[in-house]
């Protein structure tokens, strides 16, 4: 339990996204901004397994959006 709530204390200061299914836009889970390497995942709707690279997703900080 410990170790649950300190990984919670700690992901408050990450950006969150989401990730969604590449084939049918699903939602997956979400990762962190520290998050690094590839995950695989199974999407529960179209049953596609889908590798995602974090990488991709962790640039995307809600603090550093700029509408131009
Ligand atoms: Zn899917």
């Amino acid at each position: 339990m410990y170790y649950a709530e300190l990984s919670q204390m700690e992901a408050k200061e990450f950006a969150e996204r989401q990730l969604k299914c590449p084939q049918c836009g699903f939602p997956l889970g979400f990762a962190f901004s520290d998050c690094a390497g590839h995950l695989k995942l199974k999407c529960r709707k179209c049953k596609s397994i889908s590798v995602l690279n974090f990488a991709y997703f962790r640039r995307q900080r809600g603090v550093r959006r700029r509408i131009t």
